[in-house]
């Protein structure tokens, strides 16, 4: 049976993205080596870095003045990076759910922490607006989509001081105006490339200015200095990244993406309001085009675990939703086709059918 792949990350990636990957690391470049057991500082390498790097700056239009860094340690350790290389004195950060409350707890190691609002009290089923921003702050992290809520800040938020962005889960999805942000970070593992290399897009001139001292490795003025080869990168994922990255702009960019993400989310949020067995779980203008959240309504309740069976048996993959929401997940990163969301409608529709 086709097996239909929605899960949360790691997660689906093109076919051609997978199949390039393996042959590499068969036989890299014609080299008769796997690319797993050359050199990153090898004359065949320097270049897939140096293409990687061209096309974050064209997809994204990354304006001069900026890095793009391929690192070690994940989206989480930049929770830590951030404010070691950011953190002065204060630091606004917005709380939409598990992953922006990891950066905060973190942040308060190194200064004053101002969460200029929470969505904790309803299970972070929205997004806070309408907050004071403290223009004494260094800058303001949100996470810009929540992708065990499913909840997503998808237009550029408004802000008197610098953005830092944790954009693990849509990097790639719509166009963005980085200008506004000091720094964007994200691990792959859900929209870019395999597990294994985190991406960091970093204002140089925003660099040191805190006084402290910080570990070289953590430093990303070292990784800017370095051109990411400061210490043996992931090179396996960097390579995955690249052609994800040429990929996605064979596809027509990064318009097309967001096209795309707003086709698939558009259809399968049509379908959970319709169905009288789903409902949606966060408020309608906040919803994640990426991560696609719905429960059983509350009297068909004890049929959730029977038709996650059934969507599992018709080959949905990854639909069960995180542990602490409950329900179903649907994961539509870049690679998702209208098709394969066409086949969990599909399912949505047999099943209710049969009730
Ligand atoms: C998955 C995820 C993380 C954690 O990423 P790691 O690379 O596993 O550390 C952080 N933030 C968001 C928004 C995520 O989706």
């Amino acid at each position: 049976m086709n097996k239909i792949n929605f899960n949360a990350g790691p997660s689906i990636l093109p076919r051609e993205v997978i199949e390039a990957t393996a042959a590499a690391c068969l036989d890299f470049n014609g080299s008769g080596l796997s690319l797993m057991e050359i050199s990153h500082r090898a004359k065949d390498f320097q270049p897939v870095v140096d293409e990687a790097v061209a096309l974050f700056k064209e997809l994204l239009q990354i304006p001069d003045g900026y890095s793009v860094l391929f690192l070690g340690g994940g989206a989480s350790l930049q929770f830590c990076m951030v404010p070691f290389n950011f953190l002065e004195k204060k630091a606004a950060y917005l709380n939409t759910g598990v992953w922006a409350k990891k950066a905060i707890k973190e942040a308060k190691n190194f200064g004053e922490v101002v969460e200029v609002a929470s969505s904790a009290e309803s299970t972070y089923s929205y997004i806070p607006k309408g907050f004071d921003i403290p223009t004494d702050a260094e800058y303001l992290h949100i996470t810009t989509n929540n992708t065990i809520y499913g909840t997503e800040i998808r237009k550029e938020l408004d802000s008197p001081i610098p953005l830092i962005a944790d954009m693990s889960s849509d990097i790639f999805s719509r166009p963005v105006d980085v200008s506004k942000y000091d720094c964007i970070y994200g691990g792959a593992q859900k929209n870019l490339s395999m597990a294994g290399v985190t991406f960091v897009i970093v204002r140089n001139d925003a660099l040191g200015r805190v006084t402290r001292t910080i570990p070289t490795m953590l430093d990303y003025r070292t990784h800017v200095d370095g051109g990411s080869m400061f210490n043996t990168p992931p090179v396996v994922p960097i390579y995955c990244a690249l052609q994800n990255l040429r990929w996605i702009k064979s596809m027509g960019g990064l318009e097309a993406m967001d096209k795309r993400a707003n086709e698939r989310a558009e259809m399968l949020y049509a379908e959970i309001d319709r169905n009288k067995l789903f409902r949606g779980t966060v408020s309608a203008e906040d919803r994640s085009v990426m991560n696609i959240c719905f429960v059983m309504n509350d009297e068909y309740k004890d049929l959730e675990k029977d038709f996650l069976d059934y969507a599992v048996g018709h080959g949905m993959v990854g639909i069960k939703g995180h542990r602490s929401v409950g329900g179903f997940r649907a994961s539509c990163y870049n690679a998702m086709s209208v098709e394969g969301v066409k086949a969990l409608i599909d399912c949505m529709q047999e099943y209710e059918r049969n009730h």
